[in-house]
């Protein structure tokens, strides 16, 4: 009888994860489900452009009903919980069994854990990032600010890279001279976590573009009435349109559940082979380990571990040892409006404790590496559905 494996959440982790397997075993030999709550794996890193009005959801959004397509079963469904010990993930309908379960659901936002950040507009989210740019589009001058709730956050160096990309819109706009942008952030630098290789020429750049940067802003308080922040040693910053990441937090279904949660609430794993520490049958992998793992919440994370998770389900499955060991590699295609950037660095060191950044290394900035991040987007969706859709 064909084996099950269910994996839930269709993005970067869970989506990439579904197809490789598909590749490596065919369906009679083993039943893959994919459970998604919001019906969709989108390429998130392209939310900056639906805020800026260069991209529209559906040019970044598929359906999980591609995966049929490829011989994989989607499910929109809210996941509420999971019984490790009896193998079942349950919906808000089913129960659903499973012999191999992948866990990669990504982040809540959870706005009660920072009073005021409902009332301000980000784009972490589709459906912020749309009400952003309907914000953006109306704005004829004044003072926007970027700034973050939590230290850790999807893309850590996205709101400089949203700063540039704003620099270019209000240029294009011709009312640049007429907006002020600020990025205030806990960092001491622009691209500090990435040390000196990419901090240097980004807060070169970002300067040369008129942008203020507020360094080691941990931001305390959000007084949404007086459009105004404050920071952990009181210094408050006013804005007319605030533009704040929300506290990412890990899902109920797993800090609420001591099988599967970490001591730091956030999903359990490892960084070898990504199963969880109580159950050899469960992998988590993506943004929901990464606070378990060291590592930042990027998508390129979540794809390496994507290749190393499949080749493993597939090993157990077939009894071959061929598993791709994890790249700890880390690439960003940046576009930085006026200009593309790639930078790629490599995390081993600082996973091990050996360095205190990773070692990177960059391009330099040009047009012609805006096509990177267009290029990213479609491979990305391509390779998620198989290239059929
Ligand atoms: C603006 C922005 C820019 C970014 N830029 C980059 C970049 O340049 N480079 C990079 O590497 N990364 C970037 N990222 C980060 C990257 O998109 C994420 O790290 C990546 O998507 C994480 O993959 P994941 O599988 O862990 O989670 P996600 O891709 O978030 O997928 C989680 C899925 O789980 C589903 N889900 C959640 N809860 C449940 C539940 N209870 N039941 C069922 N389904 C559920 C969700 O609907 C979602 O589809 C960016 C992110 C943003 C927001």
């Amino acid at each position: 009888m064909a084996k099950k494996v269910v994996i839930v959440g269709a993005g970067a982790g869970g989506g990439l994860t579904a197809s490789r397997l598909r590749k490596l075993i065919p369906k009679e030999e083993l039943e893959i489900t994919v459970i998604d709550r919001d019906g969709t794996t989108d390429f998130q890193p392209s939310y900056t452009m639906i805020s800026t009005g260069n991209r529209s959801p559906d040019q970044i959004s598929t359906p999980i009903e591609h995966f049929t397509k490829i011989g994989i079963k989607p499910i929109k469904a809210e996941v509420k919980e999971i019984d490790p010990k009896n193998r079942y993930v349950i919906t808000g309908e089913e129960k659903i069994g499973y012999d191999v379960l992948v866990l990669s659901p990504g982040v809540k936002f959870d706005y009660g854990k920072f009073p005021g950040s409902d009332k301000l507009f980000h784009f972490w989210d589709m459906h912020s990032a749309l009400k952003l740019r309907q914000q953006l589009a109306g704005f004829n001058g004044g003072r926007i600010l970027i700034s973050v709730t939590t230290k850790l956050y999807k893309c850590p160096p996205v709101p400089w890279e949203m700063a540039m990309m704003l620099d270019h819109y209000f240029r294009m706009k011709g009312i640049r001279d007429k907006v002020e942008i600020t990025v205030a952030h806990w960092a001491p630098k622009p691209f500090a976590m990435f040390g000196p290789t990419l901090s240097e020429p980004a807060t070169r750049w970002i300067e040369e573009r008129g942008i203020k940067t507020i360094n080691n802003f941990t931001l305390r308080s959000i007084q949404a009435d007086k459009n105004e922040i404050t920071s952990e040693t009181g210094e408050s910053v006013k804005f007319d349109l605030g533009i704040v990441a929300p506290p990412h937090l890990p899902h109920d279904f797993i800090s609420n559940n001591d099988d599967l949660r970490s001591e730091n609430g956030w999903l359990s794993s490892n960084i070898d082979n990504f199963r969880t520490s109580k159950f050899d049958d469960i992998y988590g992998l993506g943004d929901a380990i990464a606070p378990t793992v060291g590592l930042g919440m990027a998508g390129v994370f979540a794809h390496f571990q994507a290749d190393t998770v499949a080749t493993l389900i597939a090993g157990d499955i077939t009894g071959s040892y061929s598993a791709v060991p994890y790249n700890s590699l880390g690439l960003c295609a940046a576009d930085l409006g006026h200009a593309g950037w790639i930078a790629y660095c490599d995390f081993g060191g600082k996973l091990r404790n050996q360095s205190p950044f990773p070692d990177c290394r960059s391009t330099g900035k040009s047009v012609l590496f805006k096509l990177a991040h267009p290029i990213y987007e479609r491979y990305f969706l391509a390779n998620v559905y198989g290239g059929w859709y």
